[in-house]
């Protein structure tokens, strides 16, 4: 997988510049070339790292561009890069867009401190100062702060090795089996026909494969996916992608439509959620404002029905439902933003989808969004899971809860074919097959880059798929038992792998065969 990180700061302070200092490209190059009709991916750029791990950056100009950039990764940005002028320290979208990162728990951030050769050593004290006060309280208070000049190229190693470390801490994305990609453009590239882009969330999508499109449930085939311009076979969640889809024309689909397996996902006309209002909202909101929901690419007028107050102001969070003018495709847990015309109002989770009328004030209505918010037993064993399989008593230590009650979670899982036990182990069906795909993959990378070996390396493999020594195991076992892998002892191999030598070397095997058999 990709991450992805983003650009936050204000207007001016040297965002796209850094970008370009940093990755040759020049984020706003590409939107010419969109003009034009050249790129597929619109704000978007990448790089390697020193580590020789690749990051997507995505930098679009304007506020509005901002917000919904950072919604697009539905699964949240990995890491911010808040760009900060040193001429001018922290300036009002300077506190916006750290206010916007706090409502989507964006908690990684490094603070770049950009046009030092503008001014004094000791005023970037000054300003370094300042920051600190305006970091206090918010989710990037505490981030690592770096001191660059874009122009002059000074501190941009420093700055790389800084991300490398960031994204390092990074956990992997979240693999639920179920993959879905919020849609941020569609569009016709002569001789291949439609293509979306967006980032992948909640699984792993592979060329090929059948999708169903919604809302519309427009059906089509995955003709060809591409990673920063590159062909891929197979996408893993949180990377940022274009895909080539067969069946369809880019005219029916549009951004906010949302692209999964066939049936995978509904339309959603209200949501229940816990909403936050940010600290710099200048105007009280009141029960049942006009406001504009915005969810991954997904943004519809709406209806803000505060459950449990009459108004909701700076700071203040509230149980709210929201009713939507227009279907969106969102899934529980996901963020979204509330705006309106003037500025953003809040944000949060969604708690609930499509969810009956509620009545205002009413103490159980509340108790029970409260429950809903923290997820039931089988939610939360089901999240503990897809991190890592364990033993019922270790899952129960980690959540918290009973036995009884894990235990009954667990069956609620096993019944809807969500998990499985294996020997002692509770297992996700969806993070198996996830380690599984990982380890076949890792397999086939290795022999394509050593042809004459019969197999991977194991220890090799393990480490690439980050699993420990006896968690490995069991996925290699569970590989193997459903024909996805051979075994070889010292290393695997993908099913059926055999090693194949070019005419010529096959040729002198053979004589040589032939050979030690007269002989
Ligand atoms: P953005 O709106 O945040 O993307 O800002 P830009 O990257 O477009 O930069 C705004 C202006 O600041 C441009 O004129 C840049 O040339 C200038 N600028 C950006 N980085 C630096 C820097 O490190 N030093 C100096 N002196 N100017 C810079
Ligand atoms: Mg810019």
């Amino acid at each position: 997988m990709t991450h992805v990180i983003g650009t936050a700061g204000h207007v001016d302070h040297g965002k796209s510049t850094l970008v370009q200092a940093l990755t040759g490209i020049d984020p706003d190059r590409l939107r010419e070339e969109k003009q034009r009709g050249l790129t597929i991916d619109l704000g978007f750029a990448w790089l390697t790292l020193p580590s020789g791990r690749e990051v997507s950056i995505v930098d679009v100009p304007g506020h509005e561009r901002f917000i919904k950039n950072m919604l697009a990764g539905a699964g949240g940005i990995d890491l911010a890069l808040l760009v900060i002028a040193a001429d001018e320290g922290p300036m009002p979208q300077t506190r916006e867009h750290l206010a916007i990162l706090d409502l989507l728990d964006v908690t990684r951030g490094i603070v770049v401190i950009t046009k030092t050769d503008m001014v004094e050593e000791e005023y970037v004290d000054l300003v370094e100062a300042e920051i600190e006060e305006t970091l206090a309280g918010t989710s990037l208070a505490g981030a690592p702060r770096v001191r660059v000049s874009a122009l002059q190229r000074t501190g941009l190693d420093d700055l790389l090795r800084t991300i490398d470390e960031a994204i390092e801490a990074t956990p992997r994305k979240r693999d639920l089996g179920r993959p879905r990609l919020p849609i941020d453009r569609s569009f016709t590239i002569q001789g291949f026909g439609a293509v979306v882009t967006g980032t992948l969330v909640d699984g792993a999508l592979d060329a090929g494969s059948e999708v169903e499109i919604q809302p519309g449930r427009i059906r089509a085939r995955v003709r060809g996916l591409q990673r920063h311009r590159t062909k891929t076979a197979r996408l893993e969640p949180g990377t940022r992608a274009a895909v080539n889809l067969s069946g369809v024309h880019a005219e029916d689909l549009e951004r906010g439509m949302v692209l999964a397996r066939p049936g995978a996902l509904s339309t959603v006309f209200a949501v229940d959620v816990r909403i936050r209002a940010t600290s710099l909202l200048s105007h009280a909101v009141g029960h049942d404002a006009g406001i504009t929901f915005l969810s991954a690419t997904a943004e519809s007028e709406g209806k803000l029905r505060l459950l449990d107050r009459d108004s909701l102001a700076a700071g203040e969070s509230a149980w709210a439902q929201i009713v939507l003018e227009r279907e969106v495709v969102v899934s529980r847990g996901d963020h979204f933003i509330v705006r309106t015309p003037n500025e953003t109002v809040g944000g949060g989770r969604i708690v609930a989808l499509n969810p009956k009328r509620h009545r205002r004030n009413h103490a159980p209505t509340l108790d029970a969004l409260e429950l809903a918010l923290a997820g039931s037993p089988a939610d939360r064993l089901r999240d503990a899971l897809l991190a890592k399989p364990g033993t019922l008593k270790e899952m129960q230590k980690r959540m918290e809860l009973e036995a009884e009650v894990v235990a009954a979670a667990f069956e609620e899982l096993v019944e809807a074919g969500e998990a499985r036990l294996i020997g002692e182990r509770a297992v996700s069906v969806a993070w198996l097959e996830s380690a599984i795909g990982r380890c076949v993959a890792s397999a086939t990378e290795y022999l394509a880059a050593h042809p004459l070996r019969p197999f991977a390396p194991r220890e090799q493999m393990r480490s690439e798929a980050g699993l420990d020594g006896s968690t490995f195991e069991l996925v290699v076992g569970e590989g193997v038992a459903g024909g996805r892998l051979d075994d070889h002892g010292a290393g695997l191999a993908p099913a059926g792998y055999e090693v194949t030598l070019p005419a010529k070397q096959q040729e002198q095997v053979d004589r040589y065969l032939a050979a030690l058999r007269t002989g």
